[in-house]
């Protein structure tokens, strides 16, 4: 700790990523990445912009893309937020909608870590609820009547990282119990199998739904994300952007978001393939004796009746095999491994058996 630092910076609790390895030979099963490349549409069009324009700067409300992505929902484009990945508009909305006079924000104990991270950067107080033994989300526990006003509400759906998915009767229920409150629902993986909020976005102004680039489009390195909600809460998002950094999308990342958004045939190929291998790679693992939650992301969440999620964690990564492994209450039993290639599957199955036979 710095003496330069305030007190604030002092008390934050950075978010912290899975590894991105220097070496190449290592399967790289941890951070959700998708195990096929982007569009090669997508890629051109990030080629045909690296020009003499980029002297320019960008249009700094991307509009053509935020276009492409109203027409992908069927929603308005003054419905559409874009941001610099999903994080930074989770942060805006943190920053935005959440910070409400000290009231709590509402979110499960087991969810995406970021949300409270965010929670300390923005002084919002948060309120976990604790997932069911079975790692679903208690619906009544965010209806219930409550003595004093919340800031709001966030979850993933799927969820982060058990990969569950809930419906959107419990979505619309939630919504309905807290009409004066943003309920947030980040929708990072909801491709690979969850129906999406953004259909009851006609029926509650209250619910913002986040997407991101970064899994389903294969596009974690170009980081775009993006928000739907009402035309209210996205002027308000609008104002928050315009005081931090009004250009947070590149030329090269507009250009190429836009053309992964419009090529939904690669898009429904792609997906399929991860989803499908999902699968198989769930029926592997339970093959092995792991208990496996069912997953709708490109994600399983697995755990060993007879062995430590860390121990096999390590041991994995002695093998060149990348998983995440969370050392947080109620889930240290498990691994989180991506869905690769079949190929891939196969090699990280294989060196699991190993590692069993081993330490046996
Ligand atoms: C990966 C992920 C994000 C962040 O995505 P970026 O757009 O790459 O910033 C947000 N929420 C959840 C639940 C995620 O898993």
């Amino acid at each position: 700790m710095s003496r330069y630092w305030s007190d604030h910076v002092a008390g934050l609790a950075p978010y912290v990523a899975g590894e991105q390895p220097k070496v190449t030979k290592l399967l790289k099963l941890n951070t959700n990445e998708h195990p096929y490349g982007p569009s090669p549409l997508a890629l051109r069009a990030i080629q045909a912009a690296a020009t003499d324009q980029l002297r320019l700067y960008p249009d700094n409300q991307s509009t053509a893309l935020r276009v492409a992505i109203a027409s992908l929902h069927g929603l308005q484009p003054d419905q559409v937020f874009v941001g610099n990945g999903s994080d930074e508009v989770l942060a805006h909305v943190f920053n935005g909608l959440f910070r409400r006079a000290g009231r709590p924000l509402l979110m499960p104990d087991i969810t995406y870590s970021f949300y409270k991270t965010y929670c300390k950067l923005f002084d919002v107080p948060a309120q976990l609820l604790p997932l069911a033994d079975d790692y679903t989300l208690t619906v009544s526990d965010y209806t219930q009547e409550r003595q004093t006003p919340v800031a709001g509400v966030i979850f993933a759906n799927p969820n982060a990282p058990t990969g569950i998915a809930m419906s959107l009767e419990a979505i619309a229920q939630i919504a309905s119990a807290h009409p004066d409150a943003p309920v947030v629902v980040d929708e990072a993986y909801v491709d690979f199998g969850a129906d999406s909020a953004t259909a009851l976005l006609g029926r509650h102004d209250n619910i913002v739904v986040i997407h991101t680039l970064s899994k389903s489009r294969a596009l974690a390195g170009l980081r775009v994300g993006y928000a739907m909600a009402s035309k209210d809460i996205v002027a308000g998002l609008n104002r928050v952007k315009d005081s931090f950094n009004s250009y947070p999308l590149d030329a090269l990342a507009q250009a190429g978001a836009m053309a992964a958004i419009n090529d939904t045939a690669y898009f429904d190929q792609m997906r399929s393939a991860v989803i499908q291998a999902r699968e198989a790679l769930t029926q592997q693992l339970a093959t092995l004796g792991f208990e496996v939650l069912p997953s709708r992301a490109n994600f399983v969440f697995a755990r060993h009746p007879d062995h430590e999620g860390a121990t096999l964690q390590q041991a994995l990564r002695a093998e060149g095999v990348l998983v995440r492994h969370f050392n947080i209450e109620r889930v240290h039993q498990f691994l989180r491994i991506t869905v690769g290639t079949p190929e891939q599957c196969e090699r990280l199955c294989n060196t699991l058996a190993k590692i069993l036979t081993n330490q046996h």
